[in-house]
């Protein structure tokens, strides 16, 4: 029987491996989908049938609970609100972890030969598995809570913050070396039992400083910091499926740190500890943007993109809000038809998760090949007809590249501003979720083409079908 788990769990891996290797490009990426979950099938069974599982019942109640809210979650969260629900479900798997480590813990307690060569990996595992799970736990719930707007995605800034976060960490070093020294004593327990609350605060300290338009490095990170506590628990309780699952999260989640710190052209320490925003950001402007506003009407926008030759759409959350991606394509094929050549430039934090763009326009059957990166696209952009914002704003923001004192300076944007024309679609003159103001619509060669996207998009589809 031993036999037949470890191949399963070998089969897991080995499933998991592939399915992530698939997912790096669209074509592949549902069948990477689904091999990664036939692999996480197996590897549930093979846990199930495991001797180690003395009784069933409390499994059932746990799998009853969780199918339940599963199902419930799948049925009742719009599309839109995805992106939260990922960043919950991100955190349920460091509580998981947190847990884990914990109860093995406690039913080991008295037990250990103290800090031995056999209990070091076990033991800093546990500690690991709780202070990471803790960490992904706290700092995930507050990431959906900004995701989700029930709290401001402004940078919560305070005097003294990075000292008090300092110290945190630092008695949650020291707690981990009194947790080490004497696993057998009380206050080795109680130790265990601080790390448990220091990183649950912790979690709120690291992710409350961050503003709005540097959430796409958090949300990887915590995503990353996930699959490392789920890693460090499979150490704990010695199952070989979860160390490896865990480390592939992990590691994939550093990478999309990374690509997310490249597109914001950021380093992970200045996100992490600038205090992001500083006055500027937490007021959330940098120089008053001017000019006046050039509202169009559906009619007149027609008239323009029906001369143009070459329009760019740059999508972006408001897509996601609208759900515009269906009639955004059929736009995109009226337009093709008309003899003008048209692409999708994508930014990488549009939206809301990383690949938010991506998979809303797959899932209207945009061709792949009519995408266009934003570092692809750019050097273009001047020779474009005509530019089209669909419910974009932080990454078409021009402030980024002219205004020092903006919380956004520095990060690349899709140069729209330097196509002949501009659309902007939104219905009103508020910001995006980085909070800041947007010179882009006060530009002498902008448009505000005002209104929810899906009706506007329509209505600029029904003028090419009726003229
Ligand atoms: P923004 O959040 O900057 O702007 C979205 C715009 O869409 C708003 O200004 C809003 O204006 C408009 N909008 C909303 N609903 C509709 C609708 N129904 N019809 C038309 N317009 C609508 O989006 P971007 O995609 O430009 O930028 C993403 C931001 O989110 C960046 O700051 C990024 O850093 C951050 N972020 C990204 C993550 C990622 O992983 N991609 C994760 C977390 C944060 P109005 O209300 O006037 O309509």
């Amino acid at each position: 029987m031993d036999t037949v788990i470890v191949l399963s769990y070998i089969a897991s891996a080995v499933l998991f491996i592939f399915g992530l290797k698939m997912m790096s490009r669209a074509s592949t990426a549902v069948r990477g989908n689904l091999l990664s979950a036939l692999g996480m099938g197996i590897a549930v069974v093979a846990t199930l049938v495991d001797r180690q599982i003395l009784a069933y019942h409390w499994i059932l109640i746990g799998i009853v609970i969780g199918t339940i809210i599963g199902a419930i979650t799948a049925v009742r969260v719009p599309m839109t609100s995805m992106p939260e629900f990922v960043a919950l479900f991100n955190g349920s798997g460091g509580i998981a972890s947190l847990f884990v480590g914990w109860v093995e813990y406690h039913n080991h307690f008295g037990a250990y030969e103290g800090f031995t060569g056999a209990t070091a990996v076990p033991l800093i595992a546990t500690y690991l598995a709780v202070l990471i799970g803790g960490v992904t736990f706290t700092g995930s719930v507050t990431a959906y809570a900004k995701l989700a707007e029930k709290i401001n995605s402004r940078p919560f800034l305070f005097g003294g913050q990075q000292v008090v976060t300092g110290l945190l960490l630092a008695l949650t070093l020291a707690s981990g070396v009194l947790f080490l020294i004497d696993p057998n004593s009380t206050l080795a327990y109680a130790a265990l039992m601080g790390v448990v609350g220091l990183s649950l605060v912790l979690g709120v300290m690291v992710t409350i400083p961050i503003g709005g338009a540097d959430m796409p490095v958090v949300i990887s990170l915590l995503n990353s910091y996930s699959g490392l506590a789920g890693c460090a628990a499979g150490f704990v309780i010695g199952n070989t499926v979860l160390i490896v699952s865990g480390s592939l999260v992990g590691a994939s989640g550093i990478v999309l740190t990374n690509i997310m710190c490249k597109a914001m052209n950021r380093s992970l320490a200045n996100v992490l500890f600038s205090g992001f925003g500083s006055a500027a950001a937490a007021t959330g402007h940098g120089k008053g943007a001017q000019g006046e506003v050039k509202p169009i009407t559906a009619e007149d926008a027609y008239y323009v993109l029906e001369a143009a030759s070459s329009v760019v759409i740059v999508p972006g959350y408001g897509l996601a809000v609208a759900q515009a991606q269906h009639i955004v394509h059929e736009l995109g094929t009226i337009l093709e038809h008309n003899g003008t050549e048209v692409k999708y430039a994508i930014h990488p934090v549009a939206g809301r998760m990383p690949g938010h763009m991506n998979v809303l326009l797959a899932e209207a059957n945009v061709p792949y090949e009519q995408l266009v990166e934003m570092d692809a696209i750019n050097p273009t952009m001047a020779t474009v007809d005509v530019a089209i914002v669909i419910g974009a704003n932080d990454v078409v923001n021009p402030a980024a590249r002219e205004d020092k004192i903006s919380p956004i300076y520095g990060m690349p944007i899709i140069n729209v501003d330097h196509a002949r024309t501009v659309f902007v679609l939104k219905r009103s003159m508020a910001s995006g979720f980085a909070g800041i103001e947007n010179p882009l619509f006060y530009k002498e060669n902008t448009r505000m083409l005002f209104g929810d996207a899906k009706k506007s998009v329509t209505l600029l589809v029904e003028q090419f079908k009726t003229a």
